[in-house]
């Protein structure tokens, strides 16, 4: 899509920086035709350009969130639900999630698997400006062993090293930009447990092997400690979960600098929400079974150096678009500082997703995705996930949603 908007000058607030982990103060930034023009104090404004007094604010980049089913709303049972809505009311719902989680102020996401497509398909729509969304990395479907987690609902299955290959390329061809390979059983497909290994690592080789020949990112979902090892081994650029890590797979991880996405909200809330709130019985006891050994295993990572990454699992059942935010604030209550779990949910998830020379940072030259807030996230990183707080969200230049927008809406013509 062209990008006419007038030029936006952010003007004096205090500016996140990724490399010092720290906010610069009086720091102006100039966003022009989508990108980032300028970051420093004193920039002129250009003619035209419509100009914002950030001062006593602070600017951060767009969160991004690596691992979403965005066509997804967290419903409790929506697994066995949503089978049997027709796609284009599920279409339409998924237009709405996405424009509930870029007003949140994630203004990308990589998306791990949603049934016909439908994540390849939001993602153009909103590429085209037809629907309001973050920027998608979309998977298309997961590829699972025959009976594996995600088979019948999120996933392709495959089986063998061919089938694999296979699997992979169709989801390329139908345009996705990220690959989902899964190494291990799950909490949400009943009957498969998580503890179990599924692909081998010869199986998840042909599939890394595809996907990066096409240049993308591999996520490889993997719980079980040989399927996280298998999935390392054979190369993938993140371990999503990553619930029973041993000190062999962290040293390999560390190795082979293989990111870490704990997705710690994911079964947070099936634990803490429980029968109560209708979720199936078997989710509530696998994720009773994870819950301890999940954030054990997440510290571990981190004492050892692990490079991590944000994100929500966003779609399992009470973990809902717009929500995105709750995980930063996990991370950091699990062990990482503040600025780092910033960190995570920008240039890090960036880097992972390889968007580093497209957004994760405010620098001149990338996209203009940042937020402009009304608390120091460092200070008080909970303030991230209170949308009272985000004075603006800006994506490619635009303000698209905050205080801000709504006050700027409001006023008379
Ligand atoms: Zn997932």
């Amino acid at each position: 899509m062209a990008n006419d908007q007038p030029p936006l000058l952010l003007r004096g607030g205090a500016v996140f920086d990724a490399e010092s982990r720290a906010f610069r103060p009086g720091v102006d930034v100039l966003c022009s035709g989508g990108r980032i023009a300028a970051v420093r104090a004193g920039a002129a404004a250009p003619g035209g350009a419509t100009e914002w007094d950030c001062t006593g604010r602070w600017l951060i980049p767009g969160l991004i969130d690596c691992h979403v089913h965005i066509t997804s709303a967290g419903d409790p049972n929506e697994m066995t639900n949503a089978r049997g809505e027709p796609l284009p009311v599920r279409a339409w719902k998924a237009a709405e999630y996405a424009r509930r989680t870029l007003q949140a102020g994630i203004t990308a996401v990589r998306d791990l698997g949603a049934a016909e497509h439908l994540n390849i398909q939001l993602a153009g729509a909103v590429e085209s400006g037809l629907v309001e969304g973050p920027r998608i990395l979309a998977a298309g479907l997961g590829v699972t062993m025959t009976g594996g987690h995600g088979h019948g609902f999120i996933a392709r299955e495959a089986d063998g090293p061919d089938e694999v290959r296979k699997g992979v390329r169709e989801q390329l061809r139908a345009g996705a930009k990220a690959i989902k390979l899964f190494a291990s059983g799950g909490v949400m497909t009943p009957g498969v447990d998580p503890r179990s290994p599924s692909f081998t690592e010869d199986e998840m080789r042909a599939g890394v092997e595809e996907a990066h020949k096409a240049f993308r990112v591999v996520a490889a979902h993997a719980q079980a400690t040989e399927g996280i090892k298998n999935a390392i081994r054979a190369g993938v650029d993140s371990i999503e979960h990553g619930v029973w890590l041993d000190d062999e797979a962290i040293g390999l991880m560390c190795e082979r600098r293989t990111y870490l996405v704990p997705t710690l909200t994911a079964p947070h809330h099936i634990y803490h929400g429980g029968l109560a709130a209708g979720i199936p019985p078997f989710m509530v006891e696998k994720a009773r079974q994870v819950l301890e050994d999940h954030i054990a295993s997440y510290r571990a990572a981190l004492k050892a150096g692990v490079r991590v990454a944000m994100g929500t699992d966003q779609g399992t059942p009470l973990n809902r678009p717009g929500d995105n935010a709750q995980e930063i604030v996990r991370m950091a209550e699990h062990g990482l500082s503040p600025a780092a779990a910033l960190l995570a949910a920008t240039a890090w998830a960036a880097d992972l997703l390889r968007l580093q020379g497209e957004c994760g940072r405010i620098q001149e030259g990338l996209a203009a995705d940042l937020l402009v807030l009304r608390a120091d996230p460092i200070e008080d990183v909970a303030s991230l996930n209170r949308p009272e707080n985000i004075d603006a969200v800006v994506k490619a230049g635009r303000i698209v949603a905050g205080q801000a927008a709504k006050r700027r809406t409001n006023e008379p013509a």
